[in-house]
């Protein structure tokens, strides 16, 4: 019998856009399993907890594990990737590459990454052209001056969005 071919998509996932949805469904096509590793990353001072970043991820892929016949596992990490990879068993890593600016910092993780774990492959994905430009910072800069963001992420992520960021609001008057 073949082995499960496992992916692992790690991210911040702060919050999940369409440009990950996308990458999410491109990398079904190409594994048996996918583990959508969450990261923790406390240095870029998250909008949304971990626990809440992992829920939202859960209930958007719902549908496209269900579409695709492929199990989706979501799980917070809090280590170094390639220890986390070989956790869940996965052979490839999924990545995202969106414009030239991603390039260089992709490149060299993956390169050390090799140097890592050299059974575990880094895959580079494109989104569709329209999600391409999307990034969860911009879009959480978009929503702070009220601007319209159901463009990006999935309505129920642009709502959870509106009342985070008017919570923290009314938490800091004159800050935001
Ligand atoms: P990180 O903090 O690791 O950059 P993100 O949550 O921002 O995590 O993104 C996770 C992965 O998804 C990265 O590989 C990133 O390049 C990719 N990604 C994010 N947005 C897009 C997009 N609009 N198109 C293609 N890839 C994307």
């Amino acid at each position: 019998m073949a082995l499960e071919r496992i992916g692992l998509y790690p991210g911040t996932f702060d919050p999940i856009t369409y440009g990950h949805l996308d990458i999410i469904r491109r990398g079904l096509k190409l594994v048996d399993r996918l583990v959508i590793g969450v990261a923790t990353n406390p240095s870029k001072d998250p909008l949304f907890s971990l626990d809440e970043r992992v829920k939202m991820v859960e209930v958007e892929t719902r549908d496209l594990s269900e579409d695709h016949n492929v199990q989706i596992t979501v799980l917070p990490f809090d280590e170094l990737l390639m220890n986390f990879a070989a956790k869940v068993g996965a052979s490839i890593i999924i990545r995202g590459l969106r414009a030239v600016s991603d390039f260089e910092y992709e490149f060299q993780m993956a390169g050390m990454n090799v140097y890592l774990n050299p059974d575990v492959e880094t895959v580079f994905l494109m989104a569709d052209a329209k999600y391409q430009p999307i990034a969860s910072r911009l879009v959480k800069e978009i929503a702070r001056y009220d601007g319209r963001i159901d463009s990006f992420i999935p309505p129920r992520i642009a709502n959870a969005v509106r009342a985070q960021i008017a919570h923290g609001k009314a938490k800091k008057p004159g800050k935001n």
